[in-house]
């Protein structure tokens, strides 16, 4: 084996109750699609020949040091919760530490059936592995913290769903796969003893500056509220916000339904699940509060004085939408050119979005039109947009480089839905390359790329994807 990973593992070390430890279902003919080199040298990965790297990561090889693992976590789904869930078609290989001296997860998702899967095959098919490689990806170059690709593997294998559809598994990489269930596990089956070692793990690897279960709490909230500003100043719903799908590092995961909006209107549903618009794009604000609300519940065990606990988990709960509006407007200003901390902006903001919304102007063309000076042709009412700008500008005169700013903070190019569907339909077909072209333009999502206009495009009204499918 040429292919070396420098697997320094720590979850396995937790007790025994937190995993189950299996290897992978093994496919029948795994093929190579796509690997990040670029993440692999990161991850100080020496790799191997496409045959090796497809072996490693369809499950049929494990790789040296590799101690694969299928995590158990809990979870709020769409607000019901349910005791147990855990890694149904993923497994963990384990951990290496970065070049950067970042501790990361390396896991297989698709790898085939664990004690924790249910009703399910523990497959994926290729449509959501490469969605979820390239929204990934792309929310990376975009600067948002989220789980990053490293590989994704056709299998061989057939997968049925509503039809018959090619395998795939993908290699995830993330700073932990932790989840707000994982806490909800142990303190659903009052094992404070799990729960003590969950907390100090997560702490170590984390939050290693908090001193205190309460003081970790408050930076998670920090982490999620900077998070979900990031995402709604990017037009992105993640689609299924469940309790499970919240890590504690605060990075996006789980990419099921996440699609971005074209068109602005705050209550924009994608998710085929999402039948009231729980995880509608403005409702994230609310959701990650209540997603908060949940982990702090799950954590007051681990508090001396539970009634005092409570109060301060309480009142750091209650003080999350003021935070949340605070780094909104603070994701937002760099978009109008704006700098300093004037809470005036967030008028500014919202005015310009109702004037998007009445005119269905389109979310990430808007802002990039801001920079150019025609963001005026995106609406519709004119008279509007002019009183708007009038005081935009008069706001702007005491920025010094509010273009550049502009142009750093509103992208080009994002994952749009249409373009996302049909790189599924050819790749399905056998054709990689309208994969390969959005992941090259997503990369550099901030600079105008000469002759990839057509990437900037909303869809056309027969273009139009109305639901996005969790996939599994
Ligand atoms: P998700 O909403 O995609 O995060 O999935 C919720 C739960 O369902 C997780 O515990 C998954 O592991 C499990 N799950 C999703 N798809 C499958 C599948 N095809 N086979 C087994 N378990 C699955
Ligand atoms: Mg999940």
């Amino acid at each position: 084996m040429t292919l070396h990973i420098p697997f320094d593992n720590s979850y396995a070390n937790l007790p025994p109750r937190f995993y189950t430890r299996q290897v992978a279902q093994s496919v029948s003919a795994p093929r190579l699609l796509v690997f990040n080199d670029r993440l692999a040298a990161d991850l100080g990965i020496r790799t191997g020949d496409p045959e090796e790297l497809a072996a490693v990561f369809s499950g049929n090889a494990v790789p040296e040091g590799a101690a694969p693992l299928a995590q158990v976590y809990a979870g709020h789904q769409f607000g019901g919760f349910s005791p147990q869930l855990g890694d149904g078609r993923a497994l963990l290989l384990g951990e290496v530490v970065d070049v950067h001296g970042r501790r990361r997860d390396i896991q297989l998702k698709g790898s085939g059936q664990t004690p924790y899967s249910r009703m399910g095959d523990g497959r994926a098919w290729l449509g959501p592995v490469l969605r979820e490689y390239l929204l990934s990806e792309a929310m990376n170059a975009l600067g948002v913290p989220t789980t990053r690709a490293l590989a994704a593997v056709l299998t061989g294998d057939r997968v049925y769903r509503e039809a018959v559809l090619p395998g795939a598994v993908l290699t995830r990489v993330a700073a932990s796969h932790i989840r707000v269930g994982t806490f909800q596990y142990f303190a659903a089956r009052r094992d404070l003893e799990g729960l003590q070692a969950l907390y100090e793990h997560t702490r170590a690897r984390h939050y290693p500056a908090a001193q205190s279960p309460a003081q970790m709490l408050e930076a998670v909230i920090d982490a999620q509220a900077r998070l979900v500003a990031r995402w709604l100043s990017i037009g992105f719903i993640h689609g299924v916000m469940n309790t499970d799908n919240t890590s504690l590092s605060g990075e996006t995961i789980d990419y099921g339904p996440a699609a971005y909006m074209d068109s602005y209107h705050p209550t924009t549903v994608y998710s085929s699940i999402d039948a009231h618009g729980r995880y509608a794009y403005d409702n994230q604000a609310h959701v990650i509060v209540w997603n908060m609300a949940q982990l702090a519940t799950a954590m007051v065990p681990l508090m001396p004085d539970t009634d005092a606990a409570i109060a301060e988990f309480t009142a750091a709960i209650n003080a999350m939408p003021a935070r949340i509006a605070a780094e909104r407007l603070a994701a937002f200003r760099p978009k109008l050119g704006l700098t300093g901390d004037d809470p005036e902006d967030a008028v500014l903001v919202d005015d310009l979005l109702a004037l998007m919304q009445a005119g269905q102007a389109d979310f990430t063309n808007t802002f990039r039109a801001l920079a150019r000076g025609n963001a005026r042709d995106q609406v519709t009412d004119r008279a509007a947009y002019d009183a708007w700008h009038r005081r935009w500008q008069a706001r702007l005169q005491a920025e010094d480089g509010a273009e550049a700013r502009m142009m750093a903070a509103n992208p080009a190019y994002i994952p749009r839905n249409h373009r996302v569907e049909a790189m599924i339909q050819a790749a399905v077909a056998g054709d990689m390359a309208p994969f390969e072209r959005l992941l090259r333009v997503l990369s550099d999502p901030y600079t105008d790329q000469p002759g990839e206009e057509e990437l900037t495009r909303p869809p056309l009204v027969h273009e139009v994807v109305a639901q996005t499918f969790c996939g599994t």
